[in-house]
């Protein structure tokens, strides 16, 4: 596995295997690899010939009070499991070269009809510093695709807007939600939990399966439904953040009416900020039985 860390060589590599008419296949992420991103390495190489990852803790998309500072970095682990999962390149660029100006006013992109809502609430300026980063990584990378997680379903609806919007060639592809064996999604963040609160973790999955599938039975009264997945996280000594039930494909406030919806959850246990989601399908009215 080749690492690479400057710019120029990093477009020039990929550049050189499109030209031998070889697919590559692209995954950005912060490092400190888990299960979850192995999961989208694997699905790249099953869609491409050649597999880059990126390992850039990205300053931009950390809010002044963050853990931008003490974010896991375990660059060698990670390059081992890369290795072994049959990554071509790994691209490590240095914070000066993707940012050479530092962290005054420079062009951002901004996916407007994204933010606002979720996420962007508690974390103003996260999606705008994933936006941008992403933008660039794409521009130095030019894969054919790029893998992300349906765990950060709003930062997928956010690349996925924002290669539309810019006309970037590559297809954004969504790999699914890797899990531990009692549900947690998979992150690098888990390592900030305690013994105990990795045992209360869970329970954030617990409490949007319970809305799905009462969702799935048909109960009619969806804020009650909220307002039992809000319970359940309290009981579980959380500080939720919020849980809702949205429409799939763009997030807006789903209607008793919608049938393809996401139900993404956020709540706060110890120093940890957790987020997951669960999809539902609702039958339409013809295919009730
Ligand atoms: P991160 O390193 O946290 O920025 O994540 C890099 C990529 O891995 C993003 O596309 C995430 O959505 C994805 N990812 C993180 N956790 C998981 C998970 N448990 N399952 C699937 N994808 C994940």
């Amino acid at each position: 596995m080749q690492r690479i860390s400057g710019i120029a060589d990093m477009r020039a590599r990929v550049v050189d295997w499109q030209r031998a008419g070889l697919r590559v296949g692209f995954v950005p992420t912060m490092g400190n690899l888990h299960g979850g991103h192995l999961a989208l390495v694997d699905k790249a190489r099953a869609l491409s010939d050649r597999v880059v990852v990126s390992i850039f803790v990205n300053p931009a998309q950390f809010g002044p009070n963050e853990d931008y500072a003490t974010y896991p970095r375990t660059g060698e682990a990670d390059c081992a499991a890369l290795d072994a999962s049959g990554v071509d390149c790994v691209f490590l660029p240095a914070v000066d070269a993707m940012y050479p100006d530092g962290a005054g006013p420079r062009t951002r992109v901004e996916v407007p009809e994204l933010n606002g809502m979720l996420c962007d609430v508690s974390r103003p300026g996260f999606f705008n510093g994933v936006a941008t980063v992403v933008a660039k990584l794409l521009n130095i990378v030019t894969p054919d695709l790029a893998v992300f997680g349906l765990k950060d379903y709003q930062q997928l609806l956010v690349v996925q807007r924002l290669v539309r919007d810019l006309n970037l060639p590559v297809d954004i592809i969504g790999g699914p939600i890797a899990r531990e064996p009692d549900g947690l999604a998979m992150s690098s963040r888990n390592v900030y939990l305690t013994a105990d609160e990795r045992e209360r973790a869970p329970a954030l999955y617990r409490a949007l399966c319970h809305v799905a599938s009462r969702l799935e039975r048909g109960e009619p009264d969806w804020p009650l439904l909220v307002a039992e997945g809000l319970d359940r996280l309290r009981e579980a000594g959380m500080q939720p953040d919020y849980l809702e039930i949205r429409r799939a494909d763009d997030l807006a406030e789903a209607l008793t009416s919608d049938h393809e919806l996401v139900i993404p959850g956020a709540a706060y246990l110890g120093r940890a900020r957790l987020i997951d989601n669960v999809r539902v399908s609702l039958p339409t009215p013809g295919q009730r039985d």
